[in-house]
């Protein structure tokens, strides 16, 4: 792990539709000094929106933030890009209520921070480490966590649809694995399920362009996957982008299963200390769970 914070060297802009507005916007991502964070800014109202767990409002089709009046919607891809490139202050400029979802991915983020290069910072990180093994629980989801020197992620999911079914990925972040592993990997959704979107007025921008749309067996995007186990992939950007939420980089294993936002939120409250107590885990072997998981290399 990287021991000081940086910083993008120069400004790097994006523009395209938001996945559930459907409108256009514009954003940027611009250097910031060190100890600022992640803060997104909306310039049609002038208004800041720390990236923080406090500010997080909305958890269940996308993250939303809000600031007082101010909110945006769909920040997920930009936070797991900045975290997985390990890029510790920025502001994210936006002149609307969502981020772009480009091709649902985050590549396009990741690349152009690569692009435009770092500049590393006088301040040393201020690392949120795990301590002592813990456990939480949401609705089917679980995500146990104990102490590493890395920030090392096991993720697991299981769907019904024959095309994703059962896959796992272990993942040791750096910025060079993250560009070429996690960061191509696109968001995804039953087909099933958009005209209940729809009707609910959300994904309004949603296309082949920018989700992978599965029924069944069948992928229906024409150029097909981009790795055989793109799900699983894009369920590790996005547990990034909701623990970049805890607003400092963090130090510990995990293992994710089934984990979405809202239990994600979960986590990143218990590792900012703004949750109610949760009580250790006594013993990861009598929880269902194989204790070899729990042994990090
Ligand atoms: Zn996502």
């Amino acid at each position: 792990m990287r021991i000081f914070q940086r910083t993008l060297a120069k400004e790097v802009r994006f523009s395209g539709v938001g996945l559930h507005s459907g409108a256009v916007v514009r954003a940027k991502i611009l250097p910031a000094a060190p100890d600022t964070g992640i803060v997104f800014h909306r310039t049609d109202l002038g208004a800041d929106i720390p990236a923080g767990v406090g500010n997080v409002v909305e958890t269940s089709y996308a993250t939303v933030l809000a600031s007082g009046a101010a909110r945006l919607s769909t920040v997920e891809h930009f936070l797991s890009a900045l975290c997985g490139m390990q890029v510790d202050n920025a502001l994210v400029e936006v002149d609307g209520p969502e981020m772009p979802i480009l091709d649902g991915s985050s590549l396009e983020i990741a690349r152009a921070l690569a692009g435009a290069g770092y500049l590393e910072q006088a301040s040393r990180r201020r690392f949120v480490d795990v301590d002592v093994p813990r456990k939480l629980h949401r609705d089917g989801s679980m995500v146990a966590l104990s102490a590493s020197a890395d920030l090392d992620i096991l993720v697991t999911i299981d769907f019904p649809a024959a095309a994703i079914g059962k896959q796992w990925l272990r993942f040791t972040l750096t910025p060079e694995k993250y560009l070429s592993e996690i960061a191509p990997a696109r968001t995804f959704v039953l087909r099933h399920q958009i005209e209940a979107l729809r009707t609910a007025g959300l994904a309004r921008g949603g296309s082949l362009e920018n989700a992978i749309v599965v029924e069944d067996g069948i992928v229906h995007n024409p150029g097909g996957l981009r790795f055989p186990d793109e799900f699983v992939r894009h369920k590790m950007l996005d547990f990034l982008g909701d623990i970049a939420l805890v607003g400092r980089p963090v130090r510990g294993f995990f293992l994710a299963v089934r984990p979405g936002h809202t239990i994600n939120r979960d986590l990143v409250e218990l590792l900012s200390g703004s949750s109610r107590p949760i009580a250790p885990a006594v013993s990861m072997a009598s929880s269902g769970t194989p204790a070899e998981l729990f042994v990090t290399a």
